[in-house]
């Protein structure tokens, strides 16, 4: 099979949706550890990786977010980091086969580096590297280093993610609109600055995920893709803005509403889409349909 980055420099390619949800409609209490389920409950995850292979990804995403020991702390499973990232990454495997890539989520450590923490580079690395390890063993061929806070983060994860693996390295941003009518992530940084120093830290494919909504994705995956003219681009937008309805957390974007935007998205510069937060088979079956027709 060609490499992840190769193939999204020449085809569409379809990615999956959230897996929050999905875990919690199979019964994933509040306060659950949801990649524990790598170990537990794999049929349940292997039911959720399927579903979205049915929907027509080309891209299996791992439950492996926060697998890395700092997460796993919180839970008593520090010590379980390489095991629940090669079970995740082996029932993606299992799922894909040799037909489809195994990406496997690395999200944040929910600490902090120097000057604004107690944490090094160095453990932040090692502790990102020890996941990465894990991740290819288990038979992932790309990891995704989504969702962080911290553009230092994101860039040490990338580089543990070089240099201590074979893996092809996505780094996803997530950025929300500013009153200047521009973008910039929680801490500030534009999808600009993080496109150069995603790729300065050595990723492969850049992009964006979660945040608000199809709509403001289409004008950060064009800012990326001005930034970035010869990178592929993968857009995970969540299905819009979560409102609580009736005490419930409903994500207001239909699948067939998001569908209607991948065009869009497409010609704004994205070589990759899936969804976030909110976003179901569903989503993605509707998402494959409308690529179908601009393939
Ligand atoms: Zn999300």
């Amino acid at each position: 099979m060609r490499r992840l980055e190769e193939r999204a420099k020449q085809e569409l390619l379809i990615c999956d949706g959230g897996m929050g949800t999905q875990l919690h409609a199979l019964g994933l209490r509040p306060g659950e550890c949801p990649e524990e389920w790598c170990l537990d409950k794999p049929e349940q995850v292997r039911s959720v990786y399927q579903a979205y292979r049915d929907a027509g990804s080309s891209i299996v995403e791992t439950n492996t977010f926060g697998g890395n020991r700092y997460k796993l702390a919180h839970y008593g499973l520090a010590g379980s980091v390489t095991d629940i990232n090669r079970a995740g990454a082996a029932l993606g495997r299992q799922v894909a086969g040799d037909t489809q890539h195994v990406m496997a989520s690395m999200g944040p450590t929910g600490a902090f580096m120097e000057p604004y923490g107690d944490e090094t580079e160095e453990a932040f690395f090692e502790a990102f590297a020890e996941q990465a390890r894990a991740l290819e063993a288990g038979g992932a061929d790309a990891v995704i280093v989504e969702t962080m806070m911290a553009i230092e983060e994101c860039c040490v994860a990338v580089r543990a993610v070089r240099e201590c693996s074979g893996l092809t390295c996505l780094a996803s941003f997530t950025f929300d609109p500013q009153p200047d009518g521009g973008y910039a992530s929680m801490m500030g940084v534009t999808p600009e600055q993080f496109a150069r120093q995603a790729l300065a830290a050595g990723a492969q494919i850049i992009g964006a995920n979660c945040g608000t909504g199809a709509d403001h994705m289409i004008e950060i995956v064009a800012r990326l893709r001005a930034a970035a003219p010869d990178v592929p681009i993968i857009a995970m937008p969540n299905a819009g803005i979560p409102e609580l309805r009736n005490g419930e957390t409903v994500f207001p974007e239909s699948p067939d509403v998001m569908a209607g935007k991948v065009g869009r998205l497409v010609t704004a510069g994205a070589s990759i889409v899936g969804g976030c937060c909110g976003t179901t088979p569903a989503h993605i079956a509707a998402f494959a349909r409308q690529l179908k027709q601009l393939r």
